[in-house]
């Protein structure tokens, strides 16, 4: 793990009133007979979601959000959507509903999802649950994984996805191969928003961001490719929209884990005005923290106790309340 230096201690510090806001991080957001995997929330807890957020929260966009943050006049129950990544549930089922209760959101887009229509990782889902019947277990990296029935193949997609994330782009398709080998060539869906509907979702108001073209863990990759994947996917996303592209967002999104300084320059000097990680905090878009800007999603199902958490992320990050940061960010099970 990387040393988290001076800026990283900054963005600890509670800011100024007025100068800080709560950013949601989704991802996945389907009917729940869909469902496999803990991440993907179902369509009606995301809508029951958007309506208590619309009641006792003020949802701004990303640009209200850092205007009124450089104003010093953020009111205290801001909050900013985010959705990363780009499956299609943002044009199926997201941008819907956020159309419906007239709700901002910012989605951040990785080119290859739009361009071949499914993520590194939908190929490891897609091998093991079209694998043949017969085939019970697969082997990787000299590890045996169970595929007998389809319990044991969602457990084994979370785990061989886990397997294989933290390797260079090189490695995780060659382990991808060696899965996709083992159980037959997948059909692969097209899972992904195309070109035409993020036109769409842009002309509507949604902001759009850049997440990557291939959506590597930069920390694992070279300088030059890091460098290539962040200025690449602004400029891919630039042509496909004809306006710029101002904000970002870090694959995984770790800081000193997934990404470092050296990532941090790299956004800031590919002209990106804020950059966002998944390190659990409010938004605070000073000079020192505006390219590793802080997210904290509830996890609670039931739509009172996502409020209350939230509100009360609010408040322990506003006063710098240590214990209650902790309280609200422990997971009850
Ligand atoms: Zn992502």
């Amino acid at each position: 793990m990387l040393n988290l230096n001076k800026a990283q201690q900054a963005c600890n510090k509670p800011a100024d009133s007025g100068c800080s806001f709560a950013v949601l991080n989704y991802h996945r957001v389907m009917p729940i007979h869909t469902f496999w995997n803990e991440q993907v929330l179902d369509v009606g807890v995301f809508e029951q979601q958007l309506l208590q957020l619309k009641r006792f929260f003020r949802v701004l966009s990303l640009e209200q959000a850092l205007q009124l943050a450089s104003q010093g006049k953020v009111p205290v129950n801001a909050v900013v959507i985010t959705i990363d990544d780009g499956f299609a549930d943002c044009y199926d089922h997201i941008f819907p509903l956020l159309q419906r209760y007239q709700l901002p959101a910012t989605f951040f887009f990785f080119f290859q999802g739009i361009q071949q229509g499914y993520l590194w990782e939908n190929q490891i889902a897609n091998a093991i649950l079209q694998a043949p019947a017969e085939i019970s277990t697969l082997q990787l990296q000299n590890l045996t994984f169970a595929t007998a029935d389809k319990t044991e193949r969602h457990r084994s997609i979370v785990a061989i996805t886990d397997l294989i994330k933290y390797h260079p782009m090189a490695q995780r398709n060659q382990l991808i191969a060696d899965l996709i080998a083992q159980t037959g060539v997948p059909q692969m869906h097209h899972e992904f928003v195309t070109a035409e509907q993020l036109k769409q979702m842009a002309a509507a108001g949604m902001t759009i961001g850049a997440h990557t073209v291939h959506h590597p863990i930069l920390s694992l990759e070279s300088a030059e490719t890091a460098r290539a994947e962040i200025i690449q996917s602004k400029a891919i996303l630039e042509q496909i929209l004809a306006q710029p592209v101002h904000y970002f967002a870090y694959p995984n999104g770790k800081f000193a884990i997934d990404f470092s300084d050296e990532h941090v320059a790299q956004v800031r000097d590919s002209g990106f005005a804020a950059a966002f990680c998944t390190d659990w905090g409010q938004a605070r878009p000073t000079q020192e923290c505006r390219f590793r800007l802080r997210r904290f999603t509830p996890w609670d199902r039931n739509p009172w106790f996502f409020s209350l958490r939230l509100a009360l992320h609010i408040v322990a990050e506003r006063y710098s309340i240590r214990f209650l940061k902790e309280w609200v960010g422990t997971h009850g099970n």
